[in-house]
Formats: structure tokens, sequence, C-alpha cells
């Protein structure tokens, strides 16, 4: 995908922290961090959301799960984290590239939802 963002972060087109690479996954710290650590992490080929989802993407999917605690431990949250997924109009995504928000830090990350 010539023009997202994402995929232009992950061919290192645009500059960001990286954290994590091999070769189906990237990993790198959000610009506008909402808890000490806040790690995103994309499948390297494009993949729109998990509304958009194809048989064949289950092995990066979960890979994606799979490298989670490890860098969440790396990088100062050793003790847990939470996985965020924003999914569509609903799920309130914002960058058209599927990634997980790995939050976490020293203390607990807080409610899981503000109840409305
Ligand atoms: P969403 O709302 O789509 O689940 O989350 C998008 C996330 O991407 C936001 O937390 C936002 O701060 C982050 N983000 C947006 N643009 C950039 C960027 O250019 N670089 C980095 N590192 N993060 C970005
Ligand atoms: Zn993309």
């Amino acid at each position: 995908m010539d023009n997202c963002l994402f995929c232009k972060i992950a061919r290192g087109e645009i500059p960001s922290r990286k954290v994590f690479e091999d070769e189906d996954v990237f990993a790198f710290h959000d610009i506008n961090p909402a808890r000490p650590l806040h790690i995103l992490v994309i499948p390297k080929r494009h993949i729109t959301s998990l509304a958009t989802i194809a048989d064949t993407d289950t092995l990066v999917l979960g890979r994606i799960l799979a490298v989670a605690n490890q860098l969440a431990s790396e990088n100062g949250s050793p003790d847990g984290f939470r996985v965020i997924i924003n999914t569509g109009r609903i799920g309130q995504q914002e960058v058209q590239h599927l990634h997980a928000h790995i939050v976490g830090g020293p203390e607990p990350v807080g409610p899981m939802l503000k109840r409305v």
C-alpha cells in the first residue's frame, strides 16, 4: 500500500522508534503515548483491520500476540500489560493498517473501559 502511514513506517520510509522487527511484524513506540509503555505492533504486510482479515492472516495475527509479552517486559512493563486492537468506526480505529496497542508501565493501566 503506497500511501499507508504504517506501511511506510514498516518499510523505514517514515522514521519511528523501532523496538522489534522480524520477517512478519514490526513494533515501534506510539508517537503519542497514553501510558509509560505504549508500543504498536503491526503486520509488515498491509492488513486494514480485524474486519478485513483472511485465513492467510492467521499466522501473523498470532505472531503479533506472541511477541507482546517480550516487548512489554523489555520496555518497562514486566508485570503485565494490555493489548488493544481498535477496529473500524465503532472501535474508533484511526489508522487503517491493523495494529495492536501494547500499553503498560510500572502502575496498573486503569479500568478497561469507561462505563457509559
Ligand atoms: P488507532 O486509534 O488507529 O487505534 O491508533 C492509532 C495510533 O497511532 C495512535 O495511538 C497514534 O498516536 C499513533 N500514531 C499515529 N500516527 C503515528 C506516527 O506517525 N508515528 C507513530 N509512532 N505513531 C503514530
Ligand atoms: Zn498499510
